[in-house]
């Protein structure tokens, strides 16, 4: 099999000024994934690589640098599904966690459960293997700047302009035939302490099946859950007539029609076609184009 990569760093209206930071990011998240999946390595392994780098860019929503909640701390969301198995390990509202991402693979390869939050989450990653850090760790200068702000007015997407960030996503397969999906995100900015949003929920923000493909989601989480948009899009890959694209660009019609809101997605199909597509003025994506070549976009 062709192994496959595909990375997105959030959807929502990514000022001109952070365009570059976007692509940028977007490429050296290919690099660090493409470099696991070219050597024959394990799609589990290309997708964890891809995603830390993405949560260690403060240009991104996700591990450091994300969104601060209304009072004022780092709370992240992450999920990683596999296509063959069905089973998800996800993890939501962590404070501690440097790459939420590795907790969420904890429990997927070691948890008898598929989500667990807080406290809990925390304490299962720290047992098996994951370090925790100081909640502060988490906190980008930036961030604490816009938060301060928000709090001044509720203008909150204005004080983000400049570095505005969205979530982060990937869908890889490996030479073996063997698909994931994940998506890791710091959530919307100053919501509320314990809000959940769509991307650590099964076929909300990430879904996998190897009968059909895999996807991440990003954009308004509320919205998105309306319409359980990663599955969604993953169905619309069923009828032969379907490509890539086409699957896409009908989830997020369904997410402005019925969901009523805006964001975007990416997914591969089951043999690794890449397809993406957004409502949101820009998103950040990028996929590998043949075995030499990447595309990033913004
Ligand atoms: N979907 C995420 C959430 O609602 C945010 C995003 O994609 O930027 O938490």
């Amino acid at each position: 099999m062709q192994p496959s990569l595909i990375v997105h760093g959030g959807a929502w209206d990514i000022p001109d000024d952070a365009v570059d930071a976007c692509k940028a990011g977007c490429l050296r998240a290919l690099h660090a994934g493409w470099t696991v999946l070219k050597n024959g390595g394990h799609a589990l392994d290309a997708i964890e690589a891809a995603i830390i780098v993405l949560e260690d860019d403060p240009v991104f929503d996700a591990g450091y640098g994300s969104h601060l909640t209304l009072d004022g701390h780092v709370e992240c969301d992450a999920i990683i599904m596999d296509a063959v198995t069905l089973r998800a390990g996800s993890v939501a509202g962590l404070r501690r966690v440097k790459n939420p991402i590795r907790a969420a693979r904890a429990v997927l390869e070691k948890c008898a459960h598929m989500m667990l939050v807080s406290e809990g989450a925390e304490h299962f990653a720290s047992q098996h293997g994951v370090s925790l850090c100081d909640p502060e760790e988490l906190v980008s200068p930036a961030e604490r700047e816009a938060w301060l702000r928000c709090k001044e007015d509720s203008h909150a997407a204005e004080h983000h302009r400049g570095h505005e960030q969205g979530t982060v996503g990937a869908v890889a397969l490996d030479e073996q035939g063997r698909l994931y999906a994940a998506t890791s995100t710091g959530g919307t900015c100053c919501k509320l302490p314990g809000r959940v949003g769509d991307s650590p929920l099964i076929g909300c923000g990430c879904y996998a099946d190897e009968e059909t493909g895999g996807v991440s989601s990003t954009g308004y989480g509320e919205a998105i859950m309306r319409v359980v948009m990663a599955k969604t899009a993953t169905d619309f890959l069923r009828p032969s007539s379907s490509t890539p694209i086409r699957a896409a660009q009908a989830a997020v019609q369904l997410l402005a029609k019925r969901g009523k809101g805006a964001g975007g997605l990416i997914l591969l199909d089951k043999r690794g076609n890449p397809g993406f597509a957004f409502n949101t003025p820009r998103m950040a994506y990028g996929y590998v184009k043949d075995a030499t070549s990447f595309v990033a976009s913004v």
